[in-house]
């Protein structure tokens, strides 16, 4: 069983205490709205029978004073919904964006095993869902439960030994609903791991779609997405026929009880035990607890299917967090760029060590190139830099301080990465270039000139205000890869990290991307993972990295003239002209 078998609301309840003027209100509301219940009961014992006696006097009497009490308690439903409503959705905003920030401190490494479709329902569907029962929770069960027990009080009041009666049906309708209700959850998480699976296959098939058409895989995917579907059909299936069986299981208990109970009150009104005027009362009043029965049992299954989205959400919490900053950590400040990498071990798994036994040294300003085959560990390197992952063994040393003791938010802001592949957010490219930091447009502009960039943003029609569509498909791929340039200089970083793009542009956007990144590279420390022959022939230094060790450093010239891997892979031109 997982660790989070025991969620329950009573974990978000605590989120509700800034709220408590609204909650004063609503619960001042809706004990004015329940307390009105058994004078309702009340008024039924005194019409009835009066409609018997034909007193019309009577009868308009108690008329008029239930439409007042009906008043009364329609005005103090409205107040109490109006003023719950708004803490019950603030709760659930919190939560969501709680869990929000929860997802961007987790580990990379386990975020790339989430699917996305998968958070994303987490985040909108789960997270609307527990809104919702926290609404209810408060709305309506809280108002359903009490109109039970006042009404409920009366009834006693009125004939205790009757109640006992009624009262021996409740065990076995509350006993009906949880079991009911626990079986609804089991089906309800299967079912919403269900959507979510389908909601990844919409994602991944938006994403590839022009793959599929390229492929004439539509066929393939239909299969794929109709077998995802009728899993999701079937699971939906199961809950829906639990609630299907649920509904006159109980409604038969419900009926049958009412009947005995009209029964027993037929013969202690013979008895003399109970006059005619308390029975009436006495129905009305039962008749008053089908209601906030049939409530309690509906919001018991939503408050078990809740509880399985709720159970989902937070999970995003418990996955493994990036790592912590030191409690005490030394202040970088503007860093010159000197790097050391000091006999580094790395795995991913703690098994299979990605990178062995690395020393590397790297002078400020200088260049260094990081090739080798695909899989051979270059990124990780990168990863280890910005402090994504924690090495097993040894240390980096960025002018001299141990990155493990310094702010990541910190570290990073000296060390700016350009990706291989650009992600951009849908907004404006000025947005893109700050991507969320506070720099004004004259840095905007002067990073977009470094990148080569400024030219090209001028000239379109919203300049740098141009909407960029989602993954910026709206400009070309060299434009995409400046942009990517100019947010990484903005920040003016002592060292670049760039991972050169592997597809090959055409030689125009060649030559423009290259401009950028050659006047991006002026005066700080580069590590580039090199696929290019021009930015490797220009490095200060090479190192040649194959199954996560070192196996040459030296300069292009130095290293074509041993019959090494270098040499290797430019014949096989895994490294490009
Ligand atoms: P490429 O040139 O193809 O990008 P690379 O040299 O950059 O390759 P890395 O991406 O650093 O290689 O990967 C090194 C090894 O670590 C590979 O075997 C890869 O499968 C593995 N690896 C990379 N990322 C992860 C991860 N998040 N979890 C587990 N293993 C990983």
């Amino acid at each position: 069983m997982d660790s989070h078998s025991n969620t329950s609301f009573w974990r978000v309840f605590p989120l509700l205490r800034p709220y408590l003027r609204q909650l004063i209100i609503g619960g001042v509301s809706m004990i004015i709205y329940v307390g009105c219940w058994p004078i309702l009961a009340w008024l039924a014992g005194e019409l009835i029978p009066n409609i018997g006696k034909g007193d019309l006097k009577r009868v308009t009497q108690v008329i008029v004073l239930a439409l007042i009490v009906f008043l009364v308690q329609k005005c103090a439903q409205f107040l109490q919904d109006i003023s719950l409503a708004e803490p019950a959705l603030r709760v659930s905003q919190q939560l969501r964006q709680d869990v929000f920030i929860s997802l961007q401190a987790v580990d990379l490494g386990s975020l790339e095993k989430l699917s996305s479709g998968d958070l994303t329902y987490r985040l909108t569907e789960d997270a609307d869902r527990v809104g919702e029962v926290i609404y209810k929770s408060i709305q309506d069960t809280t108002p359903s439960l009490l109109q039970l027990i006042a009404v409920f009080s009366y009834m006693t009041v009125l004939d205790w030994k009757l109640s006992i009666s009624t009262l021996i049906l409740a065990p076995l309708v509350t006993l009906l609903v949880s079991t009911f209700g626990a079986k609804v959850m089991i089906t309800a998480e299967k079912s919403q791991k269900q959507v979510s699976s389908l909601a990844g296959l919409i994602g991944e098939v938006i994403q590839g779609l022009p793959l599929v058409r390229a492929f004439a895989a539509e066929k393939w995917i239909n299969n794929r997405f109709n077998e995802e579907i009728d899993l999701h059909r079937k699971a939906r299936f199961k809950t829906l026929r639990l609630l299907a069986l649920q509904h006159p299981v109980v409604g038969f208990i419900e009926a049958s009880g009412i009947l005995s109970i009209l029964a027993i009150g037929a013969a202690r009104i013979q008895s003399g035990e109970l006059t005619s005027q308390g029975f009436s009362s006495y129905i009305a009043a039962l008749l008053m607890l089908i209601d906030p029965i049939s409530h309690l049992t509906t919001n018991f299954n939503e408050l078990k299917q809740g509880q399985a989205s709720l159970r989902r959400l937070l999970r995003i919490g418990s996955e493994p967090k990036e790592m912590q900053d030191s409690p005490n950590p030394q202040h970088l400040g503007r860093i010159s760029g000197n790097i050391t990498i000091q006999n580094l071990s790395f795995s991913y798994d703690g098994i299979n060590e990605t990178l062995s036994k690395l020393n590397i040294q790297i002078n400020k300003g200088q260049v260094t190139a990081l090739v080798g085959p695909s899989g051979a560990g270059k990124s990780t390197i990168f990863s280890l830099l910005l402090r994504f992952v924690r090495p097993q063994k040894g240390n980096i040393l960025v002018d001299g301080i141990d990155i493990s003791n310094v702010k990541s938010s910190e570290l990073r802001t000296q060390l700016a990465l350009v990706p291989q592949r650009v992600t951009v957010f849908s907004g404006t490219i000025s947005d893109a270039i700050r991507f969320g930091r506070d720099f004004d447009d004259q840095n905007v502009i002067r990073a977009a000139q470094i990148a080569n960039a400024h030219e090209f943003i001028k000239n379109l029609p919203r300049g740098y205000e141009t909407i960029l569509e989602e993954r910026g498909t709206n400009i070309s791929g060299g434009q995409l890869q400046r942009i990517a340039i100019a947010r990484a200089v903005l920040g003016d970083p002592s060292v670049l990290l760039l991972d050169e793009a592997t597809s090959a542009l055409d030689a125009e956007a060649e030559a423009c991307v290259q401009l950028a990144l050659r006047q991006a590279m002026e005066g700080r420390t580069v590590l580039v993972i090199a696929h290019r022959l021009s930015t490797v022939q220009e490095a200060d230094q090479i190192i040649v990295i194959d199954k996560g060790l070192i196996s040459d450093v030296g300069t292009h010239d130095q290293l074509i003239k041993k019959e090494g891997r270098y040499k290797d892979l430019c014949s096989r031109q895994l490294i490009r002209q």
